[in-house]
């Protein structure tokens, strides 16, 4: 039996509407999914925005408007927070979690190693005795973070536009303070649920991706094939943003964006799926690709 195709995603933040580049890294994760044969998924990542349930409808319009199509309806993370739970409990049932009660200003104060990474978290509750973690919970009176206690300081992972890429491991959060399962954990659960072994995004998400394969690892699953694309800059230089107007669909208008996008790319059809027949992910651009409206 021919095992099934795995599958590649799309996991956008309903925080705002999507931005020409969210955009085009949407029609890279497709064009990479689809061109490989693989299923293609759509996993709205609402642990932080769960009050945006338009925006959500709105990024998923866009993204069907631009000719794109997923398998199965669009998930969403609020729909099972059991399971991450579950992996969280497992995880504390290894001893591989502890309790932290640091403030992100604690961390960039703290003194660290001499050649431990920018924002490494400094292992300040890492050993904390039994009798000093009570005196911390009273002194800060709020519920503490859940950090990982890894065994390492980095790990390679292998990305398809950047090569072997190693990055930091630090005793990263697994779930925050206020209970909502951190990001990190989130993704590599959620990918393992869903048979995802490509994840294709944006390369700010590049230097997550050793914490994440790191944790795949950790609980027994593959760890997915990366393509980090790189980011859409505006006319200044700066990562584009909503604020710097006319980037949306409803701003732009789904022709001229789809071209613009292809454009971009190298490619000549006006549609994703005559970009489709021309993809090859070795002619990518490998720069960021600067936005000018109009
Ligand atoms: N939800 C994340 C974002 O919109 C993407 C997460 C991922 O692709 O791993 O930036």
């Amino acid at each position: 039996m021919t095992p099934p195709p795995g599958a590649g995603r799309f996991a956008p933040s309903p925080s705002a509407d999507l931005h020409i580049g969210n955009l085009r890294t949407a029609v890279l994760a497709w064009l990479f999914a689809r061109s490989t044969g693989r299923r293609f998924l759509m996993r709205v990542e609402d642990l932080d925005d769960r009050t945006h349930a338009e925006i959500a409808e709105r990024q998923l319009a866009d993204l069907a408007a631009l000719g794109l199509t997923w398998d199965g309806p669009a998930t969403r993370q609020t729909d099972h927070p059991h399971r991450y739970a579950a992996v969280v409990d497992s995880l504390d049932r290894r001893g591989l979690l502890f309790e932290c009660y640091c403030t992100r200003r604690d961390i960039a104060q703290a003194p660290r190693a001499p050649h431990a990474p920018e924002g490494a978290y400094p292992g300040t509750c890492r050993n904390l005795t039994d009798a000093e973690r009570r005196a911390r919970r009273h002194q800060t009176g709020r519920p503490p973070a859940l950090r990982l206690r890894t065994d390492t300081a980095e790990f390679t992972v292998h990305d398809l536009l950047h090569g072997d890429y190693t990055g930091a491991v630090d005793d990263f959060v697994i779930r925050r303070g206020d209970g909502v399962p951190a990001y990190n954990l989130a993704v590599v659960v959620d990918d393992a649920a869903s048979g995802v072994d490509q994840v294709v995004r944006g390369d700010d998400l590049l230097t997550s991706a050793p914490r994440q394969a790191y944790l795949a690892r950790l609980l027994g699953h593959p760890v997915p094939g990366y393509a980090h694309v790189p980011l859409v800059l505006n006319a200044a230089g700066t990562r584009l943003a909503k604020r710097d107007g006319a980037v949306t669909l409803a701003e732009i208008g789904v022709p001229k964006a789809v071209h613009q996008i292809g454009e971009s790319l190298g490619y000549t059809s006006p549609t994703v799926d005559g970009m489709l027949a021309e993809f090859d992910p070795q002619r990518l651009p490998r720069g960021p690709w600067v936005y000018r409206p109009g």
